[in-house]
């Protein structure tokens, strides 16, 4: 697996072709998967929404926060419109006016159950991309998560450098992972993301043919106690989607699950904007 480090904005992998700009977050250990969750509610046009009540101070309290701002009713006319077929596109941040971001959560390695009580108590909407080998050890830890309403996505079954594989083994690696999630989880991921981002023109077809229909990047990466921002700025803006990982003290020099997702919903705060669920934004193909 190539090495990334520093603040560089790309990697170099095998065969030394660079597709990317990447960020740190994404070169860490271990990746995966993801699926698509059911929704407990359907809209107007059938299209799935989830209702989220407002959690109590309270309850921010208890896991050291201030409350972030109220969630939007998402855009009845979703911004992204996936297509069945084609060449899958590439989201890197969501249309919208709307003062929302996007998170999103890789891998898998860590499954700590406080986090299910912090998502239980708070109801962040949360994006899981969940690689299969660090989620094969307890798939069932990602069904309470699942059950709030959140989505599980592909993002392979080994977390290669997908750019660096013929266009056959990159097919093995969507597809196991669709298979797998579909499976255990009970619905077929519509998005994927490629370890560390890297994904060339065999990864778009790849994804399109094992069922994703868009792959997701990233425009914030958050580490222990800050994110890391592509915009030189370092603000957020709406629509952006920011990438985590589940990880735990070993990874994190000390700091538990909790506590980093404590500080980038700090972070978030800070900044004013509410947190949103990535697939109530983005419209599935109309089959
Ligand atoms: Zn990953």
């Amino acid at each position: 697996m190539e090495r990334c480090s520093g603040r560089v904005k790309a990697c170099r992998v095998a065969g030394g072709v660079i597709t990317m700009a990447l960020t740190v977050a994404s070169c860490g250990t271990g990746g995966s998967g993801e699926a698509t969750a059911p929704s407990p509610a359907s809209s107007p046009n059938g299209t799935r929404t989830v209702p989220r009540a407002q959690p109590e101070v309270s309850a921010w309290h208890k896991w050291g926060l201030s409350p972030l701002p109220a969630t939007p009713q998402p855009p009845a006319d979703k911004p992204v419109k996936l297509s069945a077929t084609g060449t899958v596109p590439v989201l890197t941040r969501i249309p919208t006016s709307q003062k929302v971001v996007f998170i999103t959560i890789d891998d898998g390695q860590e499954k700590d159950p406080r986090f299910v009580r912090m998502m239980r108590d708070l109801r962040i909407p949360v994006t899981m991309f969940l690689m299969n080998d660090a989620i094969k050890s307890d798939y069932a830890y990602f069904k309470p998560l699942q059950a709030l309403g959140n989505h599980i996505q592909n993002h392979t079954l080994h977390h290669p450098v997908m750019s660096s594989l013929p266009l056959a083994r990159q097919r093995e690696e969507v597809c196991g992972d669709q298979r797998i999630l579909t499976e255990k989880y009970g619905t077929a991921p519509l998005l994927f993301r490629p370890p560390y981002g890297a994904y060339n023109h065999n990864t778009r077809i790849a994804a399109g043919e094992c069922g994703p229909r868009a792959i997701v990047w990233w425009r914030e990466s958050m580490q222990i106690r800050n994110m890391q921002y592509q915009a030189p700025d370092k603000k957020l803006r709406n629509g952006d989607i920011i990438l985590a990982h589940f990880r735990g003290p070993s990874e994190l020099k000390g700091t538990t699950m909790t506590q980093m997702f404590a500080n980038l919903l700090k972070r978030i705060r800070e900044q004013g904007f509410a947190v949103a669920r990535l697939e109530d934004y983005i419209q599935p193909p109309t089959r």
